[in-house]
């Protein structure tokens, strides 16, 4: 009985979705490779250089994917994502240049240097006055515990990946990569499992 759901889906949904009798916004992320900066990027307007070759889901070719436009992220500052539509299967895919933050605004750079604050501050109330001065506490200090969160929650699932790893936090990661900037890092060093990870590292699943 399961199966046949699952067949009845995956035949009457993109059936349907093509139809636009309902409306289909399934949407997935992959890398965009880069190691442009948020400002390099906006000024070269790098999502018209970022290209998919062929589609992730039909890599043997034939579903038509096509350039879909772009959407735009608002945070630091408006700058566009290139997207693709894949008919077959009726899903865009965002190309998530690796200095973003997947799944919140802004950039991996600015979380992480938010969670730095907070490991070298003596309170996290202290810390959450210093990265946001512009929000009323108790909410800059759920800010920063959301940011601490992701970040804890994604290093846990890769130094799983990595059994020379010893700690999950930004420390060891940082002398592991031997580089400062480890979120960002991490998109490279992870990019086989980019799918696997949670946010904000990871990218949404197909
Ligand atoms: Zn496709």
């Amino acid at each position: 009985m399961g199966r046949l759901v699952q067949a009845a889906f995956f035949i009457l949904f993109p059936t349907a979705a093509r139809a636009r009798l309902i409306a289909s916004d399934f949407h997935f992320q992959i890398r965009n490779k880069t190691e442009l900066t948020f400002e390099e990027y906006r000024e070269q307007e790098g999502w018209k250089l970022a290209r998919l070759d062929y589609c992730p889901l039909h890599p043997e070719g034939g579903c038509g994917i096509s350039r879909h436009g772009t959407y735009m992220r608002k945070f630091p500052e408006p700058s566009l994502i290139a997207r693709y539509y894949c008919s077959v299967a009726c899903v865009s895919i965002s190309l998530l240049p690796d200095f973003f933050a997947s799944r919140l605004p802004g950039t991996l750079d600015e979380v992480e240097e938010a969670v730095n604050v907070a490991e070298d501050s003596s309170s996290l109330e202290e810390a959450a006055e210093v990265v946001r001065p512009d929000i009323l506490y108790p909410y800059n200090l759920r800010w920063l515990l959301r940011r601490i969160r992701y970040v804890r929650e994604a290093l846990v699932i890769i130094a799983g990946l990595f059994p020379d790893l010893v700690y999950p936090d930004l420390k060891s990661f940082r002398q592991w990569l031997g580089c400062e900037k480890v979120l960002c890092a991490l998109r490279e060093k992870a990019a086989a499992y980019l799918h696997s990870i949670p946010m904000i590292v990871g990218l949404i699943p197909p």
